[in-house]
């Protein structure tokens, strides 16, 4: 019988340092699992250090590493989405290069994965040691309202370090929208999910490449695209403020009626229009995001542009093909 393929898949931005011992923490965990054959599948998203010189190095020293290297930074998303792209396996790994995500727990994923009772096992860490308390703070703020706003199961403390199967993996793929969720779209497809929990483990090398600001505004994308709350909420507000001031009218009429209009109320009336004013801008700021994101979708650009790589892209969608149909 042939053996399985099991492709891991790495995004990596300025990684040079955590790559060659990724690498080689790589090799000691799966050398014992003979049962299988592996690729590692290195997408390089434009890294301005010398990430891709080292895999180039280890690519030409082993045939199983395979690579992907942007024309520039498209973000991780876009990384993990040509990853998955490119990737030949029959299981298909995600995980980040710093070694947060262990690779000692690839075996456990695998021997969950084949009792065939489900097609995805994510890990999950218990804790958010080493990171910074405004951080944790806030990230667990958001995957409450997360939960709540898009009614779809996304764990706190969920990493995008999972094993699928074939079968989620090109489900995955078939969501080909432009603005990329990843941790929403594995929610969104089903499928059963079993999770692994470990502890937080502390990046090897280099820094983290997500700033305060830049997890923000990844907080509002995962918000606006799994969800049309934030609209509704704008149009029940509009239709409130509507019935307050239809009310406020009729008020105004029957008082300027009954006691006569002495001339006054001028800061009040300020105060109402700088109130209304607000809040129309801040419905018109919520739609304008929606608009933007659908902007984006219809242009249909690619969701990256590869400058460099060892893979044969016509023989990968020939061997997926294959897969399928035997
Ligand atoms: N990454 C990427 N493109 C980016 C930012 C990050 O491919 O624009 C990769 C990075 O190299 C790493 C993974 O995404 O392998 C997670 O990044 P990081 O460790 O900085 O995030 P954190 O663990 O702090 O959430
Ligand atoms: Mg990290």
């Amino acid at each position: 019988m042939e053996k399985k393929k099991v492709s891991i898949v790495v995004p990596m931005y300025n990684e040079q340092e955590s790559l060659k011992i990724l690498y080689q923490e790589l090799n000691r965990v799966t050398e014992p699992l003979t049962a299988y054959s592996f690729e590692y599948l290195f997408v390089n998203d434009g890294s301005t250090d010398g990430t891709l010189a080292v895999i180039r190095e280890l690519a030409a020293a082993d045939t199983r590493v395979r690579y992907v290297s942007f024309s520039r930074n498209f973000g991780k998303e876009a990384a993990l989405y040509a990853g998955l792209k490119s990737a030949a396996g029959d299981y298909i790994a995600t995980m980040d290069a710093d070694l947060q995500d262990p690779p000692g727990l690839l075996p456990k994923m695998l021997a969950m994965l084949e009792e065939g009772e489900c097609d995805n096992v994510a890990a999950r860490r218990t804790d958010r040691k080493g990171e910074p308390p405004v951080r944790s703070f806030f990230a667990r703020c958001f995957y409450r309202v997360m939960r709540r706003l898009s009614r779809m199961e996304i764990a706190d403390g969920a990493r995008d370090y999972r094993l699928m199967s074939r079968l989620m993996v090109d489900s995955i793929l078939s969501v080909s929208e432009y603005n990329r969720f990843s941790k929403g779209i594995f929610a969104w497809v089903g499928f059963e999910t079993r999770w692994l929990e470990f502890e937080n483990v502390k990046r090897l090398a280099g820094e983290t490449k997500w700033g305060f600001w830049k997890l923000v505004r990844y907080s509002f994308d995962g918000i606006i695209n799994f969800s049309d709350t934030p609209i509704r909420i704008s149009s029940y507000l509009g239709l409130f403020l509507t019935a307050v001031s239809f009310i406020a009218i009729v008020v105004e009429v029957i008082r300027a009626l009954v006691f006569g209009d002495p001339v006054a109320g001028w800061p009040s009336l300020v105060c109402i229009i700088t109130f209304i004013g607000g809040i129309q801008l801040f419905c018109m700021g919520i739609m304008g995001q929606y608009i933007a994101k659908t902007y984006m979708e219809v242009k249909r650009r690619p969701h990256y542009i590869v400058k460099e790589s060892n893979i044969d892209a016509e023989s990968n969608l020939l061997y997926n093909e294959n897969q399928r149909t035997s």
